[in-house]
């Protein structure tokens, strides 16, 4: 099985639920037990919203990009955005680390602990592309 789709969409909270249903059917399209469908949602909502939130502020009028492939059975899901960057990395991605007191600071960890492999690239002022493969 192979597939392709890009989806390019504005920086509302909106949003994140257009990419759960994408990601959703994809899933569905895979082989994928209803629970990792769940946890695919769930990674890709937290991506999402970092990039609507952290990257942009919560400024609407710019773009998320997310790219989905499948290619011999696997998922990589990319969530990019061009908005502020994120300084350290490796401490964003520490259980619990947040940048703002109200949040849990585990948007990472779920994305970590639900996907098989992620890598985070960032430039401040460039922006931020999560990849997430399953
Ligand atoms: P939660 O996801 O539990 O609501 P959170 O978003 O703060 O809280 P994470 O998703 O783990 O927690 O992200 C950790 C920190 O990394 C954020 O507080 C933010 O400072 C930074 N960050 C994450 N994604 C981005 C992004 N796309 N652009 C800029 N900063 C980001
Ligand atoms: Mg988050």
């Amino acid at each position: 099985k192979s597939n392709q789709i890009t989806l390019t969409f504005s920086s509302i909270a909106e949003n994140v639920s257009i990419a759960r249903l994408l990601i959703a059917s994809i899933g569905g399209q895979l082989d994928l037990s209803l629970n990792d469908i769940e946890e695919l949602k769930v990674a890709v909502s937290e991506a999402v919203s970092n990039a609507i939130i952290h990257g942009y502020q919560s400024v609407p009028n710019n773009i998320v990009y997310l790219d989905l492939e499948i290619a011999d059975d696997t998922l990589i899901i990319v969530v990019k955005d061009e908005g502020c960057g994120i300084s350290n990395v490796e401490q964003a991605m520490q259980p619990a680390y947040s940048t703002d007191p109200e949040r849990m600071g585990l948007g990472f960890v779920f994305m970590q602990s639900f996907m098989d492999e992620l890598q985070v690239e960032s430039k401040l002022e460039v922006g931020t592309t999560v990849t997430m493969k399953k």
